[in-house]
């Protein structure tokens, strides 16, 4: 008998019709002889919502307490999902994430899964049901609720099925797979049959959110086999799988864009050993991932210095910087919420020089100016306006992969 996990998405449990049309499809992969662990987000909307009423009370709200509420969205679907199969005749079992311990570390709102006790999902499976576990969610050491980062159910899932030893993780959303640049940006954006781990964490990295990053590098690790496909029709989607020669033939294989970021300047630093120490050391110890640095050296001995971090955190990090502002004797600071990160990926870039040129001259044709620029072996990434950014998808698409 195979082990399958599936996961469906917050558009795929949005409403309570959906919810039963996603019971009919558990059901009927139960029926046909799989033993099935299903992990599914909150109703789509609903962690915005209760984000935004933590805010309603505080601007930057206590986090412990923010995991606490906004882990309740997925309580909701565990127990409607168990709800839904149980009345059309499928035995079910509804788990929090403390329930059969998934366990993290204690960075609040961005977890990271350590272990996951498959004791009681074995029990429930040996018993004939299927086991419904609330994605996103863990709890730490010491009893206090976790939640993993958005978009962290697909992480929830992919790590369910690495310690469970299941023979596939399912990704059931709202679009058919992955495709060659986000589908409702590009209308010519084509589905990739398969996609190579690596491919997928920088696709991931960079904004394509049908995956969440740690769910890929998890799959990486632990050599998951993942299909991702769509909640509403049967077709065959997207395999992740090991790179395989042919990829290397593909130059460019995705456009990614990120609008979930915030650039952050610090002006007219001096310019000294130590500065950026001093910068990003108590951005680190909050826990405050810092993407991408720039550091624009002047004549008069001192520089600027541009950093990206997650849209989400930029208040935090921002508050950290003012701190530090007397101490590394900078000018003022000033923050821009409006820009969006364009990337491009393809493993054929390890053998093929030219891509970051084309892609400087389609940006330079199309009037798009380039305001931050790094690249990996595999990835080259540019910050930009981002009003400008659906323009620069489709441009770079087409520059790259529809022709
Ligand atoms: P879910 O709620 O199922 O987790 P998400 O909204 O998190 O779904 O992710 C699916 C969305 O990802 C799609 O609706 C699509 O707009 C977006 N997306 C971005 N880039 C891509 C891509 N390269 N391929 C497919 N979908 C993409
Ligand atoms: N509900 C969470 C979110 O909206 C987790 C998820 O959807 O994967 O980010
Ligand atoms: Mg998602």
């Amino acid at each position: 008998m195979a082990l399958l996990v599936q996961k469906y998405g917050g558009t795929s449990v949005g409403s309570i019709d959906q919810i039963k049309g996603v019971a009919a499809k558990v059901a009927a992969a139960k029926k046909a002889g799989n033993d099935v662990v299903v992990v599914v987000s909150a109703m789509a909307g609903e962690t915005n919502r209760l984000i935004a009423l933590a805010q309603e009370i505080s601007q930057i709200p206590d986090e412990r307490e923010k995991d606490v509420l906004i882990a309740t969205g997925e309580q909701v679907t565990v127990a409607l999902l168990s709800l839904a199969l149980k009345e059309i005749g499928q035995p079910a079992r509804s788990y929090l994430g403390h329930q059969i311990r998934i366990a993290t570390d204690n960075a609040y709102g961005k977890a990271s899964i350590l272990s996951i006790d498959s004791t009681k999902i074995v029990e429930a499976l040996k018993a004939g049901e299927v086991v419904v576990v609330a994605g996103f969610q863990g709890v730490d050491e010491n009893d206090n609720i976790t939640t993993l980062g958005r978009g962290g159910s697909d992480t929830s899932a992919v790590a369910l099925a690495a310690f469970l030893g299941a023979q596939a993780c399912e990704i059931y959303t709202d679009v058919e797979g992955v495709f060659t640049t986000d589908p409702r940006i590009c209308p010519q954006a084509r589905k990739l049959a398969k996609i190579s781990y690596d491919e997928m964490i920088e696709l991931a990295s960079t904004g394509a959110k049908v995956l969440e990053i740690r769910s890929v590098e998890f799959a990486k690790k632990y050599a998951v086999p993942v299909h991702v496909r769509s909640t509403f029709t049967d077709v065959e989607g997207t395999w992740l799988i090991e790179e395989d020669d042919s990829m290397s033939d593909v130059l460019v294989s995705g456009v990614a864009c990120d609008k979930n970021e915030a650039k952050i300047t610090l002006v007219r630093v001096p310019d000294r050993p130590g500065l950026a120490a001093q910068i990003f050391g108590p951005i680190a110890e909050a826990h405050i991932v810092v993407d991408m640095i720039i550091q624009n050296a002047s004549e008069d001995g001192t520089t600027d210095m541009t950093f990206t971090v997650p849209k989400a955190d930029h208040q935090r990090a921002l508050s950290i910087v003012e701190k530090s502002l007397p101490a590394v004797h900078a000018k003022g600071v000033k923050v821009d919420t409006e820009i969006a990160k364009i990337s491009v990926v393809g493993v054929g870039m390890r053998t093929h020089a030219g891509v970051a040129a084309t892609m400087f001259e389609t940006l330079a044709r199309e009037k798009i100016n380039i305001q931050m620029i790094s690249t990996s072996e595999i990835k080259i990434s540019v910050v930009i306006d981002a009003k400008q950014s659906d323009h620069a998808v489709r441009a770079l698409h087409e520059a790259f992969i529809a022709n």
